[in-house]
């Protein structure tokens, strides 16, 4: 990847990021500037974590819907193909990550809003037919790009960098009644032996507490959700995924949340939630 960092040049904060109630929950957690995250690469517009980044071997990035093929309304970089945009476009799309990557293998899910994961072991790698049907990856094999798909769900990078176990996990709000991250993390400690304060993770662009709005939280929530509701039927889903991942044993000084809102800001990534038909944007992952 090339990478040219961009300070503030056409793309600026539109709204203020809604970090306040996170922080409120868990002060520990980190919180990167909009500047520290936005990348350009030769071929695309990506975010990366920080301090994901200062791992040497781990390559992520997670794509804006800049720079890509589609037409409206999927413009452009989208890689859904089950969105009603033109497949050649999507193909066009997922090459170009792949090669702004420098993945030898992208892999991705038919994702279900489930937790089935898939676990991708050196040695017993046989590249998937098709997307197997799951909504979390877990790999130790370099340059397999595992790629998350999200139109206002969160794409949550987990990474163990002393042994080098990845995961990429798509999580909405089903995911978290499921506790998708936590189960995640349990499985990384037993199939990997992973352990888990060593653990880093990454909660990317997503629905944030001003527009996750869920009116029939009570039929669809555990009570467990209720402290993490900031205003009536408004829930920090960024807070309730930290609170997952520390109930399973990870630091709050190892967890990066991107604090940005795909709906509040549907200029640079896709928002299911604003603008209905619309395309998905990726967060990918891989051990170098
Ligand atoms: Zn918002």
């Amino acid at each position: 990847m090339v990478r040219i960092r961009m300070h503030g040049q056409g793309l600026h904060i539109k709204s203020p990021r809604a970090f306040p109630s996170l922080l409120s929950f868990f002060p520990g957690i980190l919180t990167p500037a909009f500047s520290d995250l936005l990348w350009v690469g030769e071929n695309a517009t990506y975010f990366r974590f920080p301090a994901l980044s200062l791992r040497g071997r781990l390559e992520h990035a997670v794509f804006t819907r800049l720079a890509g093929a589609s037409d409206p309304p999927y413009q452009s970089l989208n890689i859904g193909d089950k969105v009603g945009d033109r497949l050649e476009n999507v193909s066009a799309n997922l090459l170009r990550i792949k090669e702004e990557i420098g993945a030898e293998h992208l892999v991705f899910m038919n994702q279900r809003h489930g937790h089935e994961i898939v676990v991708l072991r050196q040695g017993r790698f046989i590249l998937p037919k098709e997307p197997p049907p799951a909504d979390a990856m877990i790999t130790d094999i370099p340059g397999l790009a595992l790629m998350v798909k999200q139109a206002d769900c969160q794409g949550i990078i987990i990474l163990e960098p002393g042994k080098g176990v990845l995961a990429n996990v798509h999580c909405g709000w089903r995911g978290n009644v499921q506790d998708i991250a936590g189960r995640v993390v349990a499985l990384m400690k037993r199939e990997f032996g992973c352990i888990s304060s060593r653990l880093m993770a990454a909660i990317g662009p997503s629905l944030g507490p001003c527009c996750a709005q869920f009116v029939s939280h009570k039929e669809i929530f555990p009570e467990s959700f209720g402290p993490f509701m900031v205003r009536e039927n408004y829930f920090d889903l960024w807070a309730l995924t930290c609170g997952q991942l520390l109930a399973a044993g990870m630091r709050e000084e190892n967890i990066e949340v991107a604090g940005i809102c795909t709906r509040c800001r549907s200029d640079l990534f896709y928002s299911y939630r604003g603008e209905g038909r619309t395309g998905r944007f990726g967060t990918v992952a891989m051990l170098r």
